[in-house]
């Protein structure tokens, strides 16, 4: 069976999803291959490319309500956690309660925001000040609220390798200058982030220590 790709933007998000068209069904299905860590989509095989876009919006949506953990499936193992892209040894980890180890990891990561996010906003010469959140674990990686002035970041970012927190820091600094998703605003983040794509993949992909563009 051909295997394809299908790539969705959903609420500013690019999904990317491994695409299998059936010629005898006639739903649609998404689920997580914790494995590999991808979306697998099966679609009828004659199905509209909108048909396959809105279904996947309202299925991705749906399966990100019922499974909060699936981000958090890969991050820890025992008392081995990964912070900033690297496997770190947290002494009583496996114990602590899941309230104790989201408080744990919100202040390791906003004091990491709090030194990165005015680094790369002055170095896009960004003169507007930000209040700086950190979310639980959600499908949307950051929200730039420019009435409050307020950045907000999803707690999963806490995992990857710094550079690619910066890549979403960076986007999100860009909405100050242009709030779409548009031409303009992949012009002026790609000025800053040239890697954007692959960083970005890397988040799709769950790989916090950048394996998917040959790190190591
Ligand atoms: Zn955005």
């Amino acid at each position: 069976m051909p295997k394809k790709t299908m790539v969705l933007e959903i609420e500013g998000e690019e999904i990317k999803v491994s695409l299998y068209e059936r010629k005898r069904t006639r739903s649609f299905h998404l689920s997580f291959d914790h494995e590999k860590g991808n979306f697998i989509y099966v679609v009828p095989f004659f199905s509209s490319k909108k048909e396959r876009e809105d279904t996947l919006r309202t299925l991705y949506l749906r399966f990100q309500k019922n499974h909060p953990q699936y981000l958090e499936k890969k991050i820890a193992k025992g008392d081995f956690v990964w912070i900033f892209g690297k496997k770190e040894k947290i002494n009583g980890w496996s114990l602590m309660s899941e309230a104790t180890r989201i408080s744990y990891l919100k202040k390791r990561f906003l004091s990491y925001l709090e030194e990165a996010v005015p680094r790369l906003s002055s170095l896009m010469g960004d003169q507007i000040p930000h209040r700086i959140t950190v979310g639980t674990y959600r499908s949307i990686y950051g929200s730039n609220y420019a009435k409050t002035g307020t950045i907000t970041f999803s707690l999963s970012l806490v995992h990857y390798l710094p550079e690619i927190i910066d890549s979403v820091i960076l986007h999100e600094l860009v909405h100050d200058y242009v709030r779409n998703h548009g031409k303009k605003f992949y012009a002026l983040l790609l000025k800053y982030c040239p890697d954007y794509a692959k960083f970005r993949n890397a988040l799709i992909q769950l790989d916090y220590e950048g394996n998917t563009y040959g790190k190591n």
